[in-house]
């Protein structure tokens, strides 16, 4: 029986109900929401294309799940705590297997930062999925690109160059072991967004960004907004036991993806010494690696080094969608 927009919706996406601040959620022409007093709004977008930000035959739940991390992911970097999230989906025909198999990914991850789907649109064309999150923080608390300042160190959760890696598993005949093939996808398809990590970088951080499109590019974001350079020690950039295991210190990949590489999902975010404490603390509390790869100056521009103080020049500078 062909599904209609209506009992589309209502089968796939309405009956998620979570949050008491939702007055009016799936079923009007718009969804109404409490905002907590003392509190601000954040507001985030992210578009996924298939066959631009994942690969043609992704499964429908990886696609589920990757379209709210990464605006999850945008709401980490901001210290602020999501909430609720729209829903725009274009689809090139109505397939229950495939709508069944994306909720159920988009679903399990709302459920795990308690993030309620208020609304949305549907529409037939090459399939696109935008979701867009609204989550809050206390008045003049949010974290921003802005605030680095020379002597801050540069920090960086988890590790880098994992997704890459994973594409160019995808890409290429590229060989791995199977446990290793298995995490980086993992790393590629289900990003896990830090959005507890982000919500303590408050008071914190000087400066944060998620990296979703390489560090040198985020970085730079970070840079540039705060009117400041770095130097960053590329040896030092954290890489995960499987990524060590696939991937040969002397192959020029070892640098390139994670310098390079997007779509890993780590924050990246500066802090003055002091907090080295803090940090490392954090990092124990909430079992995310936080590794110091570099530091903040006042000379602008981005200076890449070996320990041993050799300059390092990258061939890539990160992901643009309009090169
Ligand atoms: P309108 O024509 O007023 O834009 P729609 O027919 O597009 O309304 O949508 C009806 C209701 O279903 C609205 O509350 C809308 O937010 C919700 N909705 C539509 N598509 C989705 C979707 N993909 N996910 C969640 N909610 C949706
Ligand atoms: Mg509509």
């Amino acid at each position: 029986m062909p599904l209609t927009e209506f009992s589309l919706i209502d089968r796939f996406f309405a009956g998620h109900k979570r949050r008491g601040d939702v007055a009016l959620g799936i079923g009007d022409d718009a969804a109404v929401v409490d905002v907590p007093p003392g509190e601000q709004l954040v507001v985030a977008v992210d578009t996924l294309v298939a066959g631009v930000h994942f690969p043609d035959h992704t499964a429908a739940a990886d696609i589920g799940h990757k379209a709210l991390a990464v605006n999850l992911s945008d709401m980490a970097a901001m210290g602020a705590c999501p909430r609720w999230a729209t829903l725009a989906l274009t689809l090139p025909r109505v397939d229950a297997d495939w709508l069944g198999e994306f909720a159920r990914g988009f679903f399990a991850l709302a459920e795990r930062f308690d993030v309620e789907l208020i609304g949305g649109d549907t529409t037939r064309g090459p399939l696109c999925v935008s979701v867009q999150i609204l989550g809050t923080v206390p008045r003049n608390r949010v974290l921003q690109r802005a605030g680095a300042r020379a002597g801050d160190r540069i920090f960086v959760s988890g590790s880098l160059g994992d997704a890459g890696l994973a594409l160019s598993l995808l890409q290429t005949q590229r060989a791995c072991g199977e446990d290793e093939r298995a995490e980086l996808l993992a790393r590629l398809h289900r990003p896990d967004p830090r959005v507890a990590l982000g919500e303590r970088l408050r008071g914190i951080a000087s400066a944060v960004i998620d990296v979703s499109d390489g560090l040198l590019a985020d970085l730079g974001h970070i840079l540039q907004r705060s009117g400041v350079g770095a130097t960053l020690w590329v040896e030092r950039l954290p890489r995960s036991a499987a990524f060590q295991v696939c991937v040969s210190a002397q192959s020029p990949d070892w640098f390139e993806l994670p310098l390079a590489a997007g779509d890993d999902y780590e924050l990246c975010f500066t802090a003055a010494p002091a907090q080295a404490d803090a940090l490392q603390n954090l990092a124990r509390e909430l079992g995310i690696a936080i590794t110091e790869i570099g530091a903040i100056e006042a000379d602008t521009g981005l200076r890449c080094r070996l320990d041993d103080g050799r300059a390092f020049q990258p061939t890539r500078q990160g992901y643009e969608h309009f090169d």
